[in-house]
């Protein structure tokens, strides 16, 4: 949802951008498309909550903020797929679930 160094967030139906440039981004914007097509699946709201307790749950798991962040089943998901051109298109219901 928020890059490395921030670059931008996605809140259903946003995506917001640092900057511009960031438009022609492919990997950043498939990232952040993964994480609207999460959103849309669990009803917008529930993701927050889902994210921020997953997040809560990591913290006490890595002690490493970087690290928790980059753990949360969301994250996983849209890091290990944002290279992928089609993921979207084959991707299945509920997917992430796969990366907790
Ligand atoms: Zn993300």
């Amino acid at each position: 949802m928020l890059g490395k160094q921030f670059k931008g967030v996605s809140i259903w139906p946003f995506v917001i951008l640092k900057n511009r440039e960031l438009k022609d981004d492919y990997y950043f914007i498939n990232h952040e498309k993964i994480h609207l097509r999460q959103q849309i699946e669990l009803f917008i709201l529930p993701f927050y909550i889902w994210y921020f307790m997953e997040y809560l749950f990591r913290l006490v798991q890595y002690r490493d903020t970087f690290l928790s962040y980059k753990n949360i089943s969301f994250e996983r998901e849209a890091y290990t797929q944002e290279m992928k051109e089609d993921y979207l298109s084959e991707r299945k219901f509920w997917a992430f679930l796969q990366f907790l």
